[in-house]
């Protein structure tokens, strides 16, 4: 149990939470009026894994060369390699894949999400 900011609707005391996840479950301590609620967003709570897959590219450039190999861990001409034949680059869940897939957006490299991603 942790203290936080909510406070009992009964009576106004602080209550206390736990976790019992997703759900977050707020007891007062005084009453003992109990809040069954979430604080996740349904992206949190994805278990899915997740692939990215660079769709190939027969001439990558030094910036997609770059940015994938942050991503995939390897060396340039890894890297390299690995955007010629095309490859997964990342298996991870949602969270992760969302951070990737803006940069991977921002930076207008073709990629593929298996399954389908919805966020
Ligand atoms: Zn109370």
């Amino acid at each position: 149990m942790e203290e936080n900011k909510y406070l009992c609707p009964e009576c106004g005391a602080q209550m206390y939470e736990t976790y019992d996840k997703p759900a977050l479950n707020l007891i007062c301590p005084k009453c003992g009026c109990k809040i069954a609620t979430t604080r996740w967003e349904k992206i949190d709570l994805d278990v899915t894994d997740y692939e990215i897959s660079i769709i190939q590219e027969s001439n990558p450039s030094m910036d997609h060369i770059k940015i994938v190999s942050k991503i995939l861990a390897k060396n340039f001409l890894q890297t390299k390699e690995a955007l010629i034949s095309g490859c997964v680059i990342f298996k991870g869940k949602a969270i992760e894949v969302k951070k990737y897939k803006a940069i991977l957006d921002k930076n207008e490299i073709i990629y593929k999400i298996n399954p389908d991603f919805p966020y």
